[in-house]
């Protein structure tokens, strides 16, 4: 069963509208054609000038967060149905920076998965572990418990159309890179809990992607891996940089 690469930028709090825009009109021909899919995780107040101009290309946007209520006295967050209705076809959820500024738990981010399957979003869920759980040797199982709790109660259809993002915390914005057999290992292992969790064609069809510094220079080896389908990218995603990763 072959997989669809998928190469996803994450903003995270970079670029203005004016600037999204831009940056847009220089990467569509740059991707023009590209064989992964192509998405951009932008700022919430970036969606929707980002959605016009990438409309009749084959980028697509994606939002960096999300909440699991529909509407209410939530100040500051957003719905959805707001996501839904401004065009936004995924969404980032988890990130290590949600989890760790934002205080949000595993029981947050399985309400929130629930919602964005119910409104037919397609989540790319972060996990990962911090540099002392590598070095105690505990990636694996805290990696196994943050998907149980994240997932729990998700139909297998659902898991097979979403993304699930491996992100070592301290490979993210550090610039050191997991190698691309520390990354296979854990992307491996992740399949592997699939499976124990659904079945074989569900860890089969479920696209695993690798985030963390990675750069033009590492994304081929990294995603030449076979259990790794594509990758997050935080740094990289605001240069021209991009481009090039998409089409290692
Ligand atoms: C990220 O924020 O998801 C990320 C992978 O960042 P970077 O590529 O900058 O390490």
């Amino acid at each position: 069963m072959s997989r669809k690469r998928i190469v996803a930028g994450n903003w995270k709090m970079n670029m203005t509208p004016a600037e999204t825009v831009a940056f847009i009109a220089k990467l569509k021909p740059e991707v023009d054609g590209a064989e992964t899919d192509v998405v951009m995780c932008v700022p919430a107040i970036d969606i929707v000038p980002a959605i016009t101009a990438s409309r009749g290309t084959n980028i697509v946007i994606g939002a960096q967060n999300m909440h699991y209520e529909e509407s209410g006295a939530y100040t500051g967050e957003i719905s959805p149905s707001m996501l839904v209705d401004a065009g936004v076809k995924c969404v980032i959820l988890g990130h290590s920076e949600r989890r760790e500024y934002n205080h949000e738990t595993d029981d947050m981010l399985n309400k929130k998965l629930k919602k964005a399957f119910e409104h037919g979003l397609t989540p790319i869920l972060c996990c990962g572990e911090t540099l002392k759980q590598r070095e105690m040797d505990i990636t694996g199982d805290f990696i196994r418990m943050q998907l149980k709790s994240d997932l729990a109660g998700i139909s297998e259809i659902d898991v097979q159309n979403m993304v699930i993002a491996y992100e070592p915390i301290w490979a993210i914005g550090t610039g050191e890179t997991a190698t691309a057999e520390q990354a296979e290992e854990v992307c491996g292992l992740i399949r592997n809990c699939i499976e124990e969790m659904y079945d074989e064609d569900t860890a089969e069809m479920v696209r695993i992607i690798y985030g963390g510094s990675v750069n033009a220079g590492n994304a081929a080896q990294l995603f030449s891996q076979p259990d790794i389908d594509g990758g997050l990218i935080g740094g990289a995603s605001l240069k021209p940089e991009f481009a090039k990763i998409v089409n290692c």
